[in-house]
């Protein structure tokens, strides 16, 4: 063997052990848990390293063998493609697309199937040839190995041999030809480069599911905070430094820096020794809202089994506990409700019942008294009304509208009848700007529930009397119909609200008004669900409220029917 050949060697081999140092450092890398990786402080970043040393390999390669030409060819599972890939050598990597052929195609299909190396002299002789663009890159002559991965047991034996890809030597410099001593070399090279393309591989794959987890983690709409065993915070995603209202840049701080409530602080700190702790609440003010949100908390082993830290989770209650609340207090009113007309139908009955035998009352007080059982009868069935259709529209079934061609001027005329017999306190007038439709389609007896309830608020809620105006016009393609009074008026936060279920305005005036906070949510129903319009207030703490809804009148049975379904 040649002095030249013997130093080349060598060198080779301090490069080889370099190398192997590299990857294995490079391996242990990529096992930190991604999380915990974002603590460590890095410089160079192993990916970066890996490139370099892979640049430095096959100048080296280029070298040793004497080759004009180094290209890495790397099979593309996907596409069935062996593709040249950054670095080369004595090859504008802008060239290095042109590299592309089947797996099936080329000398480079041939070794790369085969697994065999392959040494030409005269490409012109190799007929694979011409299915690659060598003649472009002028290529005479060359070596192509196989690039195998290797997996080995604890003995060293392989166990698993996967080819990845080829890699070419071309054109031998100072005219000489390429010999099985270079065939050699280059496959020993070889393993070197597939194992850190290998890694590469590996790293960025686990770089992009790091970037995804990371991804995830941040648009979760529940609230998540990592902290090491050391109280660092590891990861905290957007909804948690909305709630803590800390910093975008919180990661590497300390828990106590960045978390205020000390109850959560101190659940962190009890899971971080072991102990078991429930649920805790934190509530927050985020903007004027107040939300609740509930934390759960559970311990982070790492791959031995030891703590890395805690993690916590924060979902949004905020809803459920509003929910929570409206239903008690609807039991409450729902008692309430139920019981005051059952209470005066058992009053007026027994009290005509014992006045029988004796004759004590008159026709007059009978006709009174009976009156007065039947209107708490109806008071009665409309409750159980809204109850079940409350009911029926939580489980997602429709109210079954009944459509017909409905004259809207007839219908108001009645309503406006019907509710004045029931105050005296309050004048019920009409005001009615041009013509209404005499055909509109709707379902009769679900407008005349929307306006029914909403002039009973009208008058319920304007306890000390005034006008009530309902007023109605058509406005383009649509009815627009309010009912306006001189009431108790509504806060601006409650506007929306109030059409929420069992949401009722909890002020002093209020206070003494019975009701279920159904009413609206059902009426709310009625005109979006079944008459395809929308309904808003508009109110003045006080002052009082204009209810108005507005509605389609262009629509035919048919259509109704289909959107209602
Ligand atoms: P209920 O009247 O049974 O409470 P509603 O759903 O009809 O239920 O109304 C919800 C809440 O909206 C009421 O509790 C009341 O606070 C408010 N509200 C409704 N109508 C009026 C009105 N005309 N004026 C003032 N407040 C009203």
């Amino acid at each position: 063997m040649s002095d030249d050949l013997q130093r080349r060697i060598e060198e080779q081999k301090a490069e080889i052990d370099r190398l192997t140092r590299r990857i294995s450092e490079l391996e242990t890398d990529s096992n930190v848990p991604s999380v915990a990786k974002v603590e460590q402080p890095v410089d160079v970043t192993p990916i970066d390293q890996a490139d370099v040393t892979l640049r430095r390999l096959v100048q080296r390669i280029a070298m040793i063998l004497q080759a004009e030409k180094i290209v890495i060819m790397f099979h593309e599972r996907e596409m069935g493609d062996l593709k040249g890939i950054p670095p080369a050598f004595g090859i504008d990597e802008a060239h290095l697309s042109s590299f592309r052929v089947r797996a099936t195609h080329g000398i480079s299909g041939k070794v790369f199937r085969e697994g065999e190396p392959m040494i030409y002299q005269d490409i012109e002789t190799i007929p694979e040839a011409r299915e690659e663009p060598f003649g472009l890159m002028h290529v005479t002559n060359g070596v192509c190995v196989p690039l195998i991965i290797e997996k080995r047991d604890e003995e060293n034996r392989v166990v698993e041999r996967n080819v990845i890809g080829v890699l070419h030597a071309f054109n031998k410099k100072h005219s000489e030809d390429f010999n099985d001593e270079d065939v050699r070399l280059l496959e020993r090279m070889a393993k070197n480069v597939g194992s850190i393309i290998a890694n590469l591989q590996m790293y960025r794959e686990l770089e992009g599911e790091k970037e995804e987890l990371a991804q995830t983690f941040e648009s979760l709409t529940a609230g998540l905070l990592l902290v090491s065993t050391e109280r660092r915070i590891l990861q905290i995603n957007a909804t948690a430094r909305a709630i803590f209202s800390c910093p975008d840049e919180s990661i590497g701080k300390n828990l106590d820096e960045i978390v205020k409530d000390a109850a959560f602080i101190s659940a962190i700190d009890k899971t971080l020794t072991g102990e078991e702790i429930g649920k805790v609440e934190t509530h927050v003010t985020i903007g004027t809202v107040e939300r609740i949100y509930e934390s759960q908390f559970a311990s982070v082993l790492g791959q031995d089994g030891k703590g890395i830290g805690v993690v916590a989770i924060l979902a949004d209650v905020t809803e459920i506990r509003n929910i929570d609340r409206m239903k008690s207090s609807f039991v409450a009113m729902a008692s309430h409700e139920l019981r005051t007309p059952l209470t005066a139908i058992k009053g007026f009955s027994s009290t005509l019942l014992e006045g029988l035998d004796d004759e004590l009352y008159g026709i007059e007080d009978q006709r009174e008294f009976l009156g007065i059982v039947v209107g708490e009868c109806d008071r009665l069935r409309r409750l159980i009304d809204d109850l079940l259709n409350t009911s029926r529209i939580e489980a997602g079934e429709s109210l079954k509208p009944n459509y017909t061609h409905v004259d809207i001027r007839t219908l108001l005329d009645k309503v406006q009848k019907v509710q004045q017999q029931a105050t005296t306190k309050h004048i019920i007038k009409l005001d009615v700007k041009g013509e209404l439709p005499k055909q509109m389609v709707g379902d009769e007896d679900k407008l005349d529930q929307i306006l029914t309830n909403l002039l009973n608020n009208a008058i319920k809620y304007a306890p000390n009397g005034g006008d009530v105006l309902i007023h109605a016009k058509v406005d383009g393609e649509f009815l627009e119909v309010g009912v306006r009074d001189q009431g108790l008026g509504i806060p601006k936060d409650h506007l929306t609200k109030v059409f929420e279920r069992f949401h009722r305005v909890n002020n002093e005036d209020n206070r003494k008004i019975y009701g279920t906070g159904l009413g609206l949510f059902l009426v709310k129903h009625l005109v979006q669900e079944v008459h395809f319009g929308k309904i808003w207030v508009e109110s003045e703490l006080g002052k009082g409220s204009d209810f108005i809804f507005r509605i389609p009148t262009n629509i035919d049975i048919e259509e109704a029917k289909r959107r209602s379904d």
